[in-house]
């Protein structure tokens, strides 16, 4: 385990937080408290070498260009390291997973997100045991893909969710089965990782920010809704509709929105707001309001992948064409072909 060197990127998150008059906020010194805490476990932990966001964030302000940032961070030293720790926000580490999972394809090394519900210096704080976790599965040689681990559980980037505010055991990847569990024994699901690929194909393009729109179906949703969003001019729009991604066909103006928005070239990609979930567009006779708009049903994507994968295909210059193609291709083991 010494033998490994770790790069450990503290970009923020609850782990560094501190409570304020505002509420929490990231600490200043969070560099420190990191060390000392790592410096007891020293002889039973793999080396590190630290780097961090010069103002780190509350990851409900990432964007997709602090997602490029990370994976430029780790393309920039990744021959200098054997694993890649990435301490961050819960709030939206299954993005960042995604999109790190699409820029960094053909990983030889593993990858580890992780962060905490309750801050490090914090009373019952989870965050050195998911920290600990993670380094330590890191420095293992049979992981060659971005994953989360949190809460005894390492489960694919791409995959994961946050399904909880409250519970420790805030992620799952409910259409997945976890890499990992760890107990008294470290219990690998071999058959669930990735295969080490021959070489890396790392792609990192840059992300622009507001192309990719989500449009979640509620009962009621006035069309006008809709046309707002389409008025926006982006290359995608991500329908969120509900169980096999149904999505009501009862207007017929909305037929001709999306039509006409497909036709103009936005991109409409459908899927469900029901976190374990295959879509099927047409399981229901309401589908058939999505015909002639070319959509896109995103199988069973997390809908965090699905957001990832379209800034990623659009930023390597795809047509909207090329886009509804690639979608449904496996990039890094984000879906499930049938
Ligand atoms: N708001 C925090 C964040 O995502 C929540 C957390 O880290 O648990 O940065």
């Amino acid at each position: 385990m010494r033998d490994k060197n770790i790069c450990l990127i503290y970009t923020g998150g609850t782990i560094g937080m501190e409570r304020t008059a505002q509420g929490y906020a990231p600490m200043r010194h969070f560099a420190m408290v990191l060390s000392q805490l790592l410096r007891e476990h020293s002889n039973s932990l793999p080396q590190y070498t630290l780097r961090q966001f010069e103002a780190p964030i509350d990851s409900t302000n990432a964007t997709p260009e602090d997602w490029c940032r990370i994976a430029h961070d780790i393309a920039s030293c990744y021959q200098q390291h054997d694993a890649f720790v990435v301490l961050h926000g819960t709030d939206t580490m299954a993005y960042t997973a995604a999109a790190l999972s699409f820029m960094l394809r053909g990983l030889r090394k593993p990858v580890i997100l992780t962060g905490s519900q309750i801050p490090m210096l914090e009373l019952r704080s989870d965050a050195p045991q998911n920290l600990i976790g993670a380094m330590q599965l890191a420095a293992r040689d049979d992981i060659h893909e971005v994953a989360i681990y949190f809460s005894q559980r390492l489960l694919r980037g791409n995959r994961a969710t946050k399904l909880s505010a409250q519970r420790l055991d805030a992620f799952d990847s409910p259409n997945y089965p976890k890499l990992a569990e760890v107990g008294i024994e470290v219990a690998m699901n071999s058959a669930a990782l990735l295969p080490c690929p021959d070489r890396e194909c790392f792609e990192l393009p840059s992300y622009a920010c507001g192309q990719v729109v989500p449009l979640r179906f509620v009962p009621g949703l006035p069309l006008q809704a809709v046309q707002a969003l389409l008025d926006l001019d982006p290359k995608a729009l991500i329908l969120q509709g509900h169980g096999a991604g149904n999505v009501p066909d009862r207007d017929p103006a909305l037929r001709e929105m999306l039509r006409a928005a497909s036709e103009r070239g936005v991109v409409l990609a459908c899927g469900s707001q029901a976190p374990q979930a295959s879509v099927q567009l047409h399981a229901y006779a309401t589908g058939s309001v999505l015909d002639g708009a070319k959509v896109v049903g995103t199988a069973d994507m997390t809908f965090e992948a699905t957001f990832a994968k379209l800034h990623h295909l659009f930023a390597l210059g795809l047509t909207a064409d090329e886009v509804r193609l690639a979608l449904l291709r496996d990039l890094s083991g984000e879906l499930t072909i049938r």
